[in-house]
């Protein structure tokens, strides 16, 4: 099936998984591609990210899913939509890669990650993105937990070689922490403290970058919440220059914390 859209909603990419890859025991990486792959439409953002459709095997539904007909009809049969970054697209093999968060038998997208095999179907809508690293930036400063390192690493791939600036990552334990490529200037810090202040600990630990300062800060809710204040009240950071956003909150399924955006306590 190529390029698919189902009635009252996106365009869909119908994949299927070509590979997993445990790359920490904290993180799988699903590469999937397939004749669907051409309906993909790419981007140049690197914290490009895609809605994944999850469906219930027992509604025996096919995909493209024509949600306006489901909403109307058989709401209990919608799909569960997660939201995940596309780690790197190959055209040329007509592969993506999207690296799972494994964290814990609760939820939807991380069992599934952690269940995968080829052959399975991945169901997905988009990209959107909004974020890419400005070579005219002086400085770059790239924030965020193991949901944000996908992000982050695509980054740092894509900056230029004499890029200078930061990268602090909050790993669940020492095994999370990998090899990442990143051009000499930019300094790579793990976290392994746990907690939403560890984070924040981290990066006021950092010598404040001298000059235009581009930030990427993402990750779980509280931690969001606690380096925003600090990124904009105490270090004045132009929120022209400064990606920020909570990926996922502790204690809430993501249809739960997407529809918190709306509330006070939602808010970044
Ligand atoms: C733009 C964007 C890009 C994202 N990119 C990625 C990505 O590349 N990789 C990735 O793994 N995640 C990414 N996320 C986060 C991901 O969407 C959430 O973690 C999502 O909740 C996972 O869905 P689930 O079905 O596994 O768990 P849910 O059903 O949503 O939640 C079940 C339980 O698990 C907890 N939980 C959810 N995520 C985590 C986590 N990371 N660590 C610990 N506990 C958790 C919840 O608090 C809840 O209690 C991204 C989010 C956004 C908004």
């Amino acid at each position: 099936m190529a390029d698919v859209r189902g009635r009252g909603g996106r365009p869909q990419t119908v994949l299927e998984v070509i590979r997993t890859q445990r790359l920490t025991p904290h993180l799988m990486r699903v590469v999937a591609g397939g004749p669907g792959f051409a309906s993909f439409q790419n981007n140049a953002c690197t914290d490009r990210y895609v809605k994944l459709l999850f469906v219930e095997p027992s509604h025996a539904l096919e995909p493209p899913y024509d949600l306006e007909q489901l909403r109307a009809e058989r709401p209990e049969a919608l799909p569960r939509m997660r939201t995940y970054t596309v780690r790197w697209v190959d055209t040329e093999a007509q592969e993506l890669a999207i690296d799972f968060v494994l964290h814990g038998d609760d939820g939807v997208a991380g069992p599934w990650a952690a269940r995968a095999r080829p052959g399975d179907q991945l169901v997905l809508s988009g990209p959107g993105g909004g974020y890419a690293p400005d070579p005219a930036a002086d400085r770059h400063l790239l924030v965020g937990d193991l949901s944000a390192q996908p992000a982050i690493a695509a980054a740092l791939e894509a900056m230029p070689a004499d890029a200078v600036g930061h990268a602090v990552i909050q790993v669940e334990d020492e095994s999370d922490v990998v090899e990442l490529a990143h051009p000499d200037g930019v300094h790579l810090t793990w976290v392994r403290e746990r907690g939403e202040q560890a984070l924040l600990a981290a990066v006021q630990a950092l010598a404040w970058p001298e000059g235009d300062v581009q930030a990427f800060v993402h990750g779980e809710r509280g931690s969001v919440k606690l380096l925003r204040r600090y990124l904009s009240e105490e270090r004045d950071l132009d929120r022209a220059r400064l990606s920020i956003s909570a990926y996922w909150a502790q204690g809430r399924v993501e249809d739960q914390f997407q529809a918190e955006k709306r509330e006070p306590v939602g808010q970044i």
